[in-house]
């Protein structure tokens, strides 16, 4: 064998060699050995017919085997019988290295010894039918190759996760952002029914592909009357409170067909297909169940969300709206209280006043007229006097209700004064507004008023009339004129109505 710069010449007939080339007729051939026994890598040469010809002493090192694995001589298949039952190469990468020295092919593979290190197996075919074979430690390259590998996939799961992060902050925003709008809207509504029209326009574009329905609890609280939907939906006028898991439960109930859930009696509906999934969502008002939300996903609409996506965000929406609705509430009280008397329940003095002049500009513009009646009880200090202040204040919550229920739903009927009423008669002149005034007079006057002790006395009234515009075209110079016909009728002995165009009886000055 030659070894010339390193690159061993096949066609020559090779020499035994172990442990160093005995050619010492030739310094080159020393040269080539100790290159050969200090390079980091093993080589063997195979002959043709497998027969080990020459290796270098460090694959004993890379390979961790002994002179007794191997010496000159040695044939591959013993040699490699070796590697396969100690487990170094595989049943697989022998065969198919086989097959590729038969075709006289170069193979490449990992050896892995027993010490965990990896050894790469390279080998070519040589002139002449053999092989020259290089084992090559590279455990430290495979094992950064691996780290390298391993944190490419925690890169990349980083990463991904940081996706997801910044995708459900995003929608977080914009959630929120649309919630932000929502309550804006909701802030200024003014009334109930301006809330319902905002929900309704709102929740289509904030749970899109939703179908839902708002109820709210009525006034007697045992029914929820239906008040609004989307963008269609079955509203039904009424449900009753215990229709629905949710208002039973006190809490948001999620409905999905699949799940172990029981379906609300106010979902099922009648004769279509039982929705798969929903959720119903109680409002709740300064700590009151005012209300219901019921949103429905299984709409089979494009981009349609689904309940679990979204259960956490329709709850959300359930509280905005159920702020709203408080606020509304609350705002709507504090006027109630500003213009009603709290006795009674009628409109106080000042609306009294305000709806006059709401009154006069209406029929100013249309040229109509309309009628205002102005009334008092009878000797109602001798009755307090008599049957103590309690009794007069129920006598005055009867004559109000008498009122009302004399009075049409446009008539407005107030408590202007201690025990003084007026009525304002929409669409009416003086004639008319006389007769709506007797027909008062006469069902207050047959009114019993039943108290701790039995019955108390009949209180009879006194009434004025005057109308626009014939008596009077402000609303001071239109009572002045109701309050001196009044004074009239209680000259006139009381229990009867005068009007404003009636003459004062002889011996009575008009009031001024
Ligand atoms: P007249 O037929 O001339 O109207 O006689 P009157 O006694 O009703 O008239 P007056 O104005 O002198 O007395 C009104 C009485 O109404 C005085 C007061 O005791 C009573 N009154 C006023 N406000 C209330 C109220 O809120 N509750 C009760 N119980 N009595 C009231
Ligand atoms: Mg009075
Ligand atoms: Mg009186």
């Amino acid at each position: 064998m030659q070894v010339k710069q390193g690159k061993i010449d096949t066609d020559t007939p090779v020499p035994t060699w172990q442990d160093g080339l005995d050619l010492s007729n030739d310094g080159q051939a020393d040269l080539a050995t100790e290159i050969m026994n200090i390079m980091e890598q093993g080589i063997l040469v195979w002959s043709e017919d497998g027969i080990c010809e020459l290796h270098n002493t460090r694959i004993f090192d890379v390979l961790e085997i002994s002179g007794a694995d191997l010496t000159i001589g040695t044939e591959r298949d013993e040699f490699r019988d070796n590697s396969l039952s100690h487990g170094q190469i595989s049943d697989h990468d022998r065969a198919w290295s086989d097959a590729l020295i038969k075709a006289h092919q170069p193979y490449s593979f990992d050896l892995t010894l027993p010490s965990g290190r990896v050894v790469q197996t390279s080998a070519r075919p040589a002139r002449g039918g053999g092989y020259v074979v290089t084992f090559t430690d590279v455990s430290e390259s495979r094992r950064v190759a691996r780290d390298l590998a391993n944190a490419k996939i925690m890169a990349e799961m980083a990463e991904g996760r940081a996706k997801d992060i910044l995708a459900t902050e995003r929608s977080r925003q914009a959630e929120a952002k649309m919630l932000g709008s929502l309550d804006e809207w909701l802030q200024s509504c003014k009334s109930l029914d301006e809330l319902f029209m905002i929900v309704t326009k709102f929740m289509d574009k904030l749970l899109p592909g939703t179908a839902g329905q708002l109820y709210v609890y009525s006034n007697s609280r045992d029914v929820l009357d239906g008040v609004c939907s989307w963008p269609s939906g079955d509203l039904h006028d009424h449900i009753s409170p215990d229709s629905c898991w949710a208002l039973r439960r006190g809490r948001a109930y999620e409905y999905e067909a699949a799940a172990m859930c029981f379906l609300c009696d106010h979902a099922k509906a009648d004769g279509a297909v039982a929705p798969s999934e929903y959720i119903c969502v109680p409002i709740v008002a300064h700590g009151d169940t005012v209300g219901l939300l019921h949103i429905r996903f299984d709409t089979g609409q494009d981009g349609a969300v689904h309940v679990r996506d979204s259960s956490e965000f329709s709850v959300r929406c359930g509280e905005h709206i159920s702020m709203a609705i408080a606020n509304v509430k609350l705002r709507d009280e504090l006027h109630d209280q500003s213009i009603r008397d709290p006795l009674t329940g009628l409109y106080n003095r000042r609306y009294f006043l305000d709806a006059m002049r709401r009154e006069i500009s209406i029929c100013d513009r249309k040229k109509r007229s309309f009628g205002l009646v102005s009334f008092d009880a009878d000797k109602f200090k001798n009755f307090n006097d008599n049957h103590g202040h309690d009794a007069g204040d129920m006598v005055l919550r009867a004559i109000g209700k008498k009122l009302l229920d004399v009075a049409t739903p446009d008539e407005v009927c107030c408590r202007i004064g201690g025990e003084e009423f007026a009525v304002i008669v929409p669409n009416a002149d003086l004639a008319r507004t006389v007769e709506l005034a007797e027909e008062l007079r006469d069902a207050i006057a047959s009114t019993q008023v039943r108290y701790v002790d039995g019955p108390l006395p009949r209180v009879t009234i006194s009434a004025g009339v005057s109308a626009f515009p014939v008596s009077g075209t402000n609303p001071q110079s239109l009572l002045k004129k109701a309050d001196q016909a009044l004074y009239l009728a209680k000259a006139d002995g009381r229990n009867c109505v005068r009007s404003a165009g009636d003459a004062p009886p002889p011996g009575v000055a008009p009031r001024k």
